[in-house]
């Protein structure tokens, strides 16, 4: 299936149509770029994006 990314977070969803980081259904297949982000606490690029939970990201979320 094709990968969607939530609008909020920039999570990158693979599976059903919920983000399960912010629990919304507002997704897009239109986005760029994936980051993963595997210890939110130890990693810089999580500080500085503001994720909290691993996983996948977008890079830009076309909005
Ligand atoms: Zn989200």
């Amino acid at each position: 299936m094709v990968e969607k990314a939530c609008r909020q977070c920039g999570r990158i969803i693979e599976e059903g149509n919920e983000c399960p980081v912010c629990k919304t259904k507002d997704l897009t297949t239109t986005f760029k770029g994936i980051l993963v982000i595997f210890d939110p606490e130890g990693s810089e690029i999580a500080v500085i994006s503001g994720k909290s939970v691993p996983g996948k990201y977008a890079v830009k979320v076309v909005r």
